[in-house]
């Protein structure tokens, strides 16, 4: 049995005939009046998440970046960022002017450790980068409360949690913005690049969509420098219609996380566990163990399909080599860059291919003992 690490082409194939008349409808509407696919889809989405703001964006990393250009950066002024992420978490930063300084992750929720953090708070600091790696909550009591302390901004790299949730909140709408990626692949996905700014804060919102449009408050007036980085029509119309099967996806997702845990309950793994209080967007389901190369290459030769998730973490990636946090300076995240395998979880993935991931893991346990013994 071939077991696909994900399957889009499954997701999207119900959608056809309905992605065809949005299609049309695009088509139609270019050249002449906007179609409005971005307005309707903001909505829609600002609704999910309960947020009064969202602003649609041409990708994630562009809406990370609006929301650190609003801050106005200097290349003095400091954002803390999880070493275990994306390299364009830490990018958006770097672009909007600003210094990265990495912090440590903890092995229980993979994210920001807070006392890592407040560690490295400094009076440069303007902001924290939170990460909701994988779509599972980071320890937002502790890390909303150093931010509320230190009176400094949080942000959230959200890119993998649409749908995720901490005491019944959206990810994404706890601190000052919410920044997500809607590339294909995430868990709320385009047919091609796109994200989304959540806001609490009109200003904030009304800051990021200035930048997002050259800078412009009328069609003439350009107020600041800015980019063309709003969300398109025909992906806006994409994200309209797919956000309507959201939660029969998410659903899914929840559902072979769960037969997933049942599969591997007695296996060695470290299995991912959302905190109390919070539910996970299941983007990604990644286990830990010492073994991770080895079971790789055994669950290939079995047809699963595997990924790592982050082999190389960001403070040791050469686009970040001049934070000067070298080898074994954030011991956690390089601990979890070397360990973590992420197994299929996708919202087709059946009950018999995940039974094949749990009797494939616990051959490989097996042979590994005697092996030792
Ligand atoms: C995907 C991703 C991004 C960037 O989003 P794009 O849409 O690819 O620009 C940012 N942060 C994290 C954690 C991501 O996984």
């Amino acid at each position: 049995m071939i077991v696909a690490f994900q399957d889009l082409v499954r997701s999207n194939a119900p959608l056809l005939d309905e992605l065809e008349l949005v299609l049309q409808d695009v088509v139609r509407n270019s050249g002449g009046a906007r179609a409005n696919w971005v307005d309707r889809f903001e909505a829609l989405a600002g609704e999910v998440l309960g947020s009064p703001c969202a602003a649609g964006t041409s990708c994630g990393t562009a809406a990370l970046s609006a929301v650190f250009r609003t801050l106005a950066l200097t290349s003095e002024d400091e954002v803390i960022v999880p070493a275990l992420t994306s390299a364009a978490s830490a990018a958006a930063v770097r672009l909007a002017g600003g210094r990265v300084v990495f912090a440590d992750v903890e092995s229980h929720t993979r994210c920001l450790d807070p006392a890592d953090v407040e560690a490295r708070i400094t009076p440069r600091t303007r902001a924290i980068l939170v990460v909701h790696l994988h779509g599972h909550s980071a320890s937002m009591d502790a890390l909303l409360d150093i931010a509320a302390r230190h009176g400094v901004p949080l942000i959230e790299d959200a890119a993998h949690a649409f749908g995720a949730s901490y005491q019944g909140q959206a990810l994404g709408t706890l601190g000052l913005a919410g920044c997500f990626s809607l590339g294909p692949e995430k868990p709320l996905g385009a047919l091609g690049a796109a994200g989304l700014v959540v806001t609490a804060s009109p200003a904030t919102d009304a800051a990021v969509r200035v930048l997002i449009d050259h800078g412009r408050l009328t069609p003439d007036l350009h107020e600041v420098v800015g980019t063309n980085e709003g969300l398109d029509e025909l992906q806006a119309a994409v994200l309209a219609l797919k956000i309507d099967h959201f939660e029969d996806w998410l659903a899914r997702r929840r559902r072979v996380a769960g037969w997933l845990a049942d599969e591997l309950a007695e296996t060695d793994l470290v299995l991912p566990r959302p905190l109390p209080g919070t539910t996970s967007s299941w983007y990604i389901h990644a286990v830990r163990t010492r073994q991770r190369d080895d079971l790789r290459s055994w669950l290939h030769a079995a047809g699963i399909e595997t990924r790592l998730p982050h082999p190389i973490p960001c403070h040791l990636q050469p686009a970040f080599a001049t934070t000067a946090q070298g080898p074994g300076s954030l011991p956690v995240a390089e601990a979890l860059a070397r360990e973590l395998l992420a197994l299929p979880l996708h919202p087709h993935l059946g009950r018999d291919e995940v039974a094949a991931i749990g009797e494939a893991v616990r051959t490989f346990e097996r042979r590994t003992e005697r092996a030792v013994m």
